[in-house]
């Protein structure tokens, strides 16, 4: 869990004054029969149906995460069995061996926890014990706590027991990891899978412990409670212990975001801003910013995974249910920034959190590790991975290069062991660098056809005179042109897929032409923020469309193998092209 416990100063005091001593809510409301178990089902459904119709297993297996029920389980239906008015589904807890076993004063149900009691000789003496019949109850009920945390020896004693099993004894044995569990045990036992909690189960639980406490609790520090316990009802439980420990029986949203450790969605989306609107230099003081807040980088970059998660969320689905902390607004600003980015992009930096998360487990240095993936990020539509480029290198060979698609040339570097041709072609960029089904071409937030309007608007808040200047062109078009690849010293290409957009004036508005491209920078920096992509201005006049033209031939003929190697080798440029009848009647 990411709340920080250093952070609690001993303010219980004044609370705990006021009324009887304080009994921690996980024993106070620990459920008394299976009606009162939070979550669960289908398991308590099936347990009360066995109890009811007498089908009683020899051995039980409860596996799931901490704090989900799994000992609350085995108690009440060690109650079942033995309750007076018994066995049945509904124990009275009233009964002496009701009361017993809830005091846990009863030999006859012995709980062992499997972390404190892992050798053989505690086995052998737990097999010892059960040579005798039960004292006083109906059953004997052997419940072993964490039981993979027994030894190997211990295991193959108690698989001994399980295979001549002594008459009226009952083992159930809980764990938190399964697959720890040896399968020659797992296969004796009737095996009961405890769910998470759910967010909805969670809340509804602390909002009726809160009534009946007198706690005062809002909605939303409900909310918050629930997301950090995890699923857990125990660890719901005792946050909201340690939240009443810290604030008395008024439980501020404040005081719990201080407890809990919960990040601001404001702070969130400052990262994913940075990310998404590709500003690396911004990463090195946010992250400052968070270590002086004191967070600790390594459950920050949780929560940053859980944020792309959620912008990935909004960015796919169109009516994201309410989850963890997804409020209205929240969706609403999430979509927003969502918006920024395609969903692939998202889910790719979604997947390297992921692994970068994963990876700063184990780093001793989290916070430069934190920043050098959260500035990895920021490249990252400009990076790709090798193995993707290969693979696309791979399909290019086979499937020979059309004339319709722009075409770019592989680097001079990565052409000569395999004997390719240096001017072979492959597949526009899109097609590369995103693994999932390919995006729409190449632009972010924009459409080609969009591109112009979109510069246009983004000009409007930086300079209202270019935009209304750049509206009055009569045509635009945009054009894909070579890619650009570039090795760096990370042994990454880096792509770059530039277009040019192309607009077109009336014959008559030579003056805004030129007052246009004066400002070609300008407009070349918003088209770019506007779509994500590198890009080139082109203006024109009809009477310039000859030129136009002639720059076409230049395009069209650098795709020419010829002529691309001549132009790499001699670092030259296309000034003018002519066409070569003798060629024309060859090809
Ligand atoms: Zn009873």
């Amino acid at each position: 869990m990411s709340f920080a416990k250093n952070r609690l100063p001993a303010r219980r005091a004044e609370f705990t004054s006021m009324t009887e001593p304080y009994e921690i809510i996980a024993r106070k409301y620990r459920p008394m029969i299976f009606e009162e178990m939070v979550g669960q089902k289908t398991v308590v459904q099936t347990l009360r149906n066995a109890v009811a119709h007498g089908r009683i297993a020899q051995a039980y297996l409860f596996s799931g995460m901490r704090g989900v029920g799994k000992t609350s389980a085995a108690r009440i239906l060690a109650k079942a069995l033995n309750c007076q008015s018994g066995p049945t589904a509904t124990p009275c807890n009233q009964c002496e061996f009701c009361r017993a076993i809830n005091e846990d004063r009863l030999t006859d149900v012995l709980e062992i926890d499997g972390a404190s009691n892992t050798g053989v000789d505690d086995v052998r003496q737990l097999r010892e014990g059960l040579r005798y019949k039960s004292l006083q109850a109906r059953y004997k009920v052997i419940i072993i706590d964490e039981v993979h945390m027994l030894s190997k020896a211990a295991f193959n004693a108690l698989l001994k027991t399980l295979e001549e099993p002594p008459a009226k004894t009952v083992f159930i044995f809980a764990t938190t990891e399964f697959n720890k569990v040896p399968a020659t045990i797992v296969s004796r036992c009737q095996h009961f899978e405890f769910k998470k909690i759910s967010y909805r189960d969670l809340i509804n639980h602390l909002v009726v412990i809160a009534k009946k406490e007198d706690i005062s609790l809002s909605d939303e520090g409900a909310a918050m409670i629930a997301e950090a316990a995890e699923g857990s009802l125990r660890d719901a439980q005792s946050l909201l212990d340690q939240a009443v420990a810290f604030s008395g029986a008024e439980v501020k949203d404040a005081d719990l975001k201080e407890i809990l450790g919960v990040v601001s969605r404001e702070l969130l989306l400052e990262f994913s801003g940075a990310v998404l609107g590709r500003r690396p230099q911004d990463i090195f003081p946010l992250v400052e910013k968070i270590i002086e807040l004191g967070y600790e980088p390594r459950s920050f970059a949780k929560k940053l995974v859980r944020h792309f998660r959620d912008l990935l969320l909004v960015r796919t689905v169109d009516a994201p249910g309410e989850g963890p902390s997804l409020s209205p607004d929240d969706i609403s600003r999430l979509r927003e920034e969502a918006g920024k980015a395609s969903p692939e992009e998202l889910l790719r930096c979604l997947i390297a959190l992921q692994n970068g998360e994963a990876v700063m487990r184990y780093s001793s240095h989290p916070q430069i590790h934190l920043e050098s993936l959260l500035i990895k990020l920021c490249h990252f539509k400009d990076l790709v991975p090798l193995s993707e480029l290969l693979r696309d290198i791979e399909g290019a060979k086979a499937a020979p290069a059309s004339a319709a698609g722009p075409a770019f040339r592989a680097p001079a570097a990565s052409s000569s062991p395999s004997g390719r041709p240096p001017g072979a072609t492959l597949r526009p960029q899109e097609r590369i660098s995103a693994s999932p089904p390919a995006p729409d071409p190449s632009v972010r937030t924009t459409s080609p056809q969009d591109l112009l309007p979109a510069t246009i608007e983004r000009l409007r808040a930086q300079k209202s005179s270019l935009a209304a200047l750049l509206a009055k062109a009569e045509s635009a078009a945009v054009k894909s042109e070579p890619l650009d690849i570039k090795f760096s010293t990370d042994k990454r290409f880096s792509v770059q897929s530039p277009v040019t957009l192309e607009v077109v004036f009336g014959a008559d508005m030579r003056h805004t032409v030129e007052a246009v491209q004066a400002e070609a920078r300008q407009i070349e920096k918003a088209a770019a923020e506007a779509s994500g992509l590198r890009v080139r201005l082109k203006v024109v006049l009809p009477e310039n469309h000859a030129s136009a033209a002639r720059q076409g031939d230049a395009d069209l003929a650098l795709k020419d193998a010829g002529v691309r190697k001549f132009v790499d080798t001699f670092k030259a440029q296309v000034l003018s092209v002519e066409k070569t009848k003798d060629r024309r009647k060859d090809g």
